[in-house]
């Protein structure tokens, strides 16, 4: 079967930082800067209880931030023909997954489902949950990794159709601004079958609301 693909129409997909950038850096400065900080909100960095914060907040930015040092290509590199026909949609619903907003640098946190019609391979379950965090673990709007995740599969995988639904909470509207907690933000993305077929996006929602957690 021929799905044509149209393209996305998205920004790129952010290269990963460059970890020889003589831009970048050094631990020192980012935990000068977290000092910085928090003299600004008026505490002292140098109280028993802060000392050795600005060290611990750089340590979970490598963390938190990892996404910028991992390739979605690598991740989807490792790909299997032998699937005895199987040409269905394949779902993976309920990725939990924690980002940062780019506007405040405060949390959301929600829930993925990724599904993709197989055309010549599919890859190994757990890596479109790596997929998520690649770009989860970056500075983000809902909306752009919701595209970047799509785009990922899209292009490393080349299914005939990948569909992407995004659902979270972002604690930048639930502790400040509007101040609105429990409200949800979805976005979804679909290519190939699913951008041309709303019988297929219909199932997709079907299943993804369907069988039991
Ligand atoms: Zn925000």
């Amino acid at each position: 079967m021929d799905a044509v693909v149209k393209p996305l129409s998205v920004r790129p997909v952010r290269p990963a930082a460059d970890k020889s950038n003589e831009n970048r850096p050094s631990r020192e400065e980012a935990e000068a800067a977290v000092r910085t900080l928090i003299r600004w909100i008026s505490d002292d960095p140098t109280r028993e209880g802060l000392v050795e914060t600005p060290a611990r907040v750089v340590r979970a930015y490598e963390e938190l931030f990892a996404g910028y040092a991992q390739a979605p290509g690598e991740i989807l590199q490792r790909q299997f023909t032998d699937v005895a026909g199987y040409d269905d949609m394949v779902l993976v619903k309920d990725i939990d997954f924690h980002s940062h907003c780019e506007h405040h640098m405060v949390p959301f946190r929600g829930r993925a489902h990724i599904a993709y019609f197989p055309d010549q391979a599919v890859v190994g379950l757990s890596k479109l949950a790596r997929i998520v965090d690649v770009f989860a673990k970056r500075l983000q709007t809902q909306e752009a990794m919701t595209a970047q995740i799509t785009e990922a599969i899209q292009e490393h995988l080349k299914p005939r159709g990948v569909a992407v639904l995004v659902e979270a909470e972002h604690m930048c509207m639930c502790m400040r601004g509007v101040r609105k907690p429990g409200a949800t933000t979805a976005t979804n993305q679909f290519t190939g079958l699913f951008r041309d077929d709303p019988a297929e996006q219909a199932r997709f929602f079907t299943m993804v609301r369907g069988f039991a957690r």
